[in-house]
């Protein structure tokens, strides 16, 4: 790096970093290149620089959705395209997202080549849109979900997005062949209750199968997020050693034994265990069933695992075309109005925890010198008031702008 290469210089910016520390007023950022080169309040700008003054605006990084299917439920209407060059398929997954700040997802079952396909065009500049890390399919029992609900056991889409072991052998097998085709992590629905009820046991994830897949992700160096409805259930995966609990609960539960769900909270702090507990499925599952206790159970829930030290991801469970990025943004306002959890709080668990979770917080999810520029910039004080995060002025990924809000 030399000087005169060609950068731009953010300036008079309200700085909200990632890193949880306090907001900086009047802060210059100047990215070069891909890279962030300099950020902070005393940063010498070069003449060079092309300078974007950022009064009355806050500058983060980019947001990091934890949770989301690239298809999901239009699996059915959209076959898997097997790997073959993607062009259009998936836009609205990947470039909606960019419109509302999300500049990286996680997808947490999706059909394998098409989700390789996606991460790896968008990552060589081939497809525009957010980075994707992803799971690939996800390890689910046979006649469970969903591969008999959304795709009806049609034998194409099980074959791309579900992974249905029947011993330890075979699941040890299947681990080491998404890790061989090059998944970043490891996806298991350990629970169905929402959709079938607890009327259905055998749709459980046999717990043996769960310690074999969990072995041999580890084995692999992949971490393990697993689908879980019920306190109980995530106690035992979380003993199991996975790495995640994503849901933690779904709709149409009563609320549990609150002194399990205490005691659960305990050891995943302790362990360092992440939960992404996408309220705003629950929230969109209440408008349409009118169960709007789960909803309230839910977010009290979520409270309690946040002061109970556990380390909070947030993810939204996009999966129709036009919600991605959108559901993260309504997430950040759950988070902060209804779970009651500080706006700063949650804006460092979109953006730095969520980077760690996912394993990539070497290089994305702060604002700090050396990191991929990838930012957000939004009108008013997200920190004060989190609506300003959907307020978009601009979304910058590796350092180029790929979306303009209205005014910009
Ligand atoms: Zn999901």
């Amino acid at each position: 790096m030399n000087q005169y290469e060609p950068s731009l210089a953010l300036t008079n910016a309200l700085l909200i970093d990632g890193t949880g520390g306090p907001v900086i007023d009047g802060a210059t950022v100047v990215v070069s290149g891909s890279r962030i080169a300099a950020a902070g309040t005393d940063v010498l700008v070069s003449p060079h620089a092309r300078v974007v003054d950022l009064a009355g605006k806050a500058l983060l990084p980019g947001l990091i959705d934890a949770h989301v299917h690239l298809g999901g439920l239009g699996f059915r209407s959209t076959p898997p395209f097997g790997g073959r060059a993607a062009t259009d398929d998936y836009a609205a997954a990947r470039e909606g997202a960019l419109r509302y700040g999300v500049t990286t997802q996680r997808s947490l079952g999706d059909f394998l080549h098409d989700s390789i396909a996606v991460r790896d065009g968008i990552e060589s500049g081939t497809l525009a849109g957010a980075r994707v890390v992803t799971s690939g399919p996800s390890f689910q029992v046979e006649g469970g979900h969903p591969n008999a609900t959304v795709w009806g056991s049609e034998p194409a889409a099980v074959r791309e997005g579900a992974r249905m072991p029947k011993s330890a052998e075979e699941a040890e097998r299947m681990v080491g062949e998404l890790a061989a085709t090059g998944v970043d992590l490891v996806k298991i629905i350990i629970s169905n209750n929402a959709i079938f009820g607890p009327a259905r046991p055998e749709l459980k994830m046999p717990w043996h199968l769960t310690d074999a897949i969990v072995d041999a992700a580890h084995a692999h160096g992949l971490r393990v997020a697993a689908h879980t409805e019920t306190v109980e259930d995530a106690r035992a995966a979380v003993e199991r050693g996975v790495d995640d609990i994503e849901h933690l609960v779904l709709r149409a539960q009563e609320p549990q034994d609150e002194a399990a769900a205490e005691e659960l909270f305990a050891l995943m702090a302790d362990r360092g265990t992440y939960l992404v507990p996408t309220m705003v499925a629950h929230q969109f599952e209440a408008s349409a069933d009118g169960d709007a206790r789960t909803l309230r159970y839910g977010n009290h829930l979520i409270r309690r695992a946040y002061e109970a030290g556990v380390r909070l991801g947030v993810g939204s469970d996009a999966h129709s075309p036009g919600l991605h990025g959108w559901k993260l943004r309504d997430e950040l306002v759950m988070m902060v109005h209804d779970q009651g959890i500080p706006a700063p709080a949650a804006l460092s668990m979109a953006t730095r925890t969520n980077a760690e979770l996912l394993g990539i917080a070497d290089r994305l999810g702060t604002v700090e010198p050396g990191k991929f520029a990838d930012l957000l910039i939004v009108s008013g004080n997200p920190a004060q008031d989190i609506t300003a995060i959907g307020h978009i002025h601009q979304v910058i990924r590796d350092g180029r702008v790929v979306f303009k809000g209205a005014g910009a």
